[in-house]
């Protein structure tokens, strides 16, 4: 089939399951196929209509001229030997993606990307220094997890291998909302992955503005990445601090937890040597959190190439972690796992056709330091 025919289908993976109602209605059919479907899509994780074989031939053939299950191909696959999985997903346009599944004994937790690279150019981040290129659509975003759980054999209801999905992959979530939004529907949906509410997280590096918005069109758990005590720090390691200072982003993270009075946030908070990992920073840390139902995620730093920082030392880190809990704020260290595919926090990189000037002078820099080495 031509490119041109190709293009007018409708991908199923972009729907929710109220767009997926309406496009049968639109297809002169009754609402209830979109349950029938998604049951083969999500549950059975079947991409060919002729396999979908309680829908009678004349609906088959209709979805098969107007409609397709096309989720992102996958390029390549890793497995590290501590049972972390990473795949490089090819997208439309050339550019490529990176999505993680980290299985611990009592979970399994997915990372998934929201956008092609990411524009908010965060220092100690290397999905930074790639540039932005675009937004994930919702069949590229529910796509990661269809594919991720086609791969490890989840399946839905009964042997469940991912058990938790975290936006913590490349890109700000909140920067590609109704995308996030519909995909981490689909994700708690019963007909789409079943997840329970509080197994789908957000990160966000901070934009106060959508995390009131989301917290008015989804439940999910709310993860804020933090990094810095004082607005001072924080305006260096995450520029966006700058338009939406500490103070602020507590306020709409305390508006947040209010509204499910049962939840925690979570605050990400790496760990860089002699930048944030001083104890009087752990002091500070604990007056912020102390006002508001939350748990503390550490993590220690993942260098990459180019980077200027260095991670902290284990005694720094246990310290840190230490100040934190005597305070009575839980807080945990992120056990790094998968570093040997490099499918560690902040070392996500993909494919980018970069499209803003930024990252073509950092690779400049980066090669500069090359050949000056
Ligand atoms: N943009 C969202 C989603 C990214 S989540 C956000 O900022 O929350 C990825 C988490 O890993 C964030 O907390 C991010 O700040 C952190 N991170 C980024 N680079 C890292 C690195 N090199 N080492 C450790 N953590 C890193």
């Amino acid at each position: 089939m031509s490119e041109a025919a190709a293009s007018v289908r409708t991908n199923l993976l972009d729907l929710d399951r109220s767009g997926m109602e309406d496009f049968f209605v639109g297809l002169g059919e009754k609402r209830f196929r979109a349950q029938q479907v998604m049951k083969w899509i999500y549950h059975q994780r079947v991409d060919d209509f002729e396999r979908m074989t309680d829908l009678g031939k004349g609906l088959r053939e209709a979805l098969k001229a107007h409609a397709e299950v096309r989720a992102p191909r996958t390029t390549f696959e890793q497995r590290s030997a501590d049972g972390t999985c990473k795949w490089l997903l090819g997208l439309d346009g050339g550019n490529a993606i990176e999505t993680v599944f980290i299985p611990e004994p009592t979970r399994g937790t997915l990372c998934v990307s929201s956008q092609v690279g990411c524009g908010l150019n965060c220092r100690f981040c290397s999905t930074a220094t790639q540039g932005f290129n675009r937004n994930l659509s919702t069949a590229e975003i529910i796509g990661q997890v269809w594919v991720a759980a086609r791969a490890l054999g989840n399946v839905t209801h009964q042997v469940r291998r991912i058990t938790n999905v975290v936006m913590m992959g490349m890109g700000e979530p909140l920067l590609n909302f109704d995308n996030v939004v519909r995909a981490m529907s689909l994700m708690r949906d019963d007909l789409g992955f079943g997840l329970a509410n509080k197994r789908v997280t957000l990160s966000t590096a901070g934009l106060v503005p959508m995390i009131d918005q989301l917290s008015e069109a989804a439940d999910v758990s709310l993860a804020v990445s933090l990094h810095a005590p004082t607005d001072a720090l924080r305006d260096e390691l995450v520029p966006l601090n700058k338009k939406y200072p500490i103070a602020e982003l507590m306020d709409a993270c305390r508006r947040y937890q209010a509204a499910r009075p049962r939840s925690t946030i979570t605050f990400e908070y790496t760990l860089l040597r002699g930048v944030n990992d001083h104890p009087e920073h752990a002091r500070g840390l604990v007056k912020l959190l102390r006002r508001i139902p939350s748990k503390l995620n550490l993590i220690p730093f993942n260098p990459f190439p180019g980077t200027q920082y260095q991670r902290s030392g284990e005694d720094e880190i246990r310290a840190f972690q230490k100040i934190v809990l005597d305070a009575g704020v839980l807080a945990t260290v992120r056990r790094t796992r998968g570093d040997d595919i490099d499918a560690a926090c902040g070392q996500l990189v993909g494919k980018v056709m970069d499209r803003t000037r930024r990252s073509r002078e950092f690779r400049a820099r980066v090669q500069e330091g090359l050949d000056a080495a």
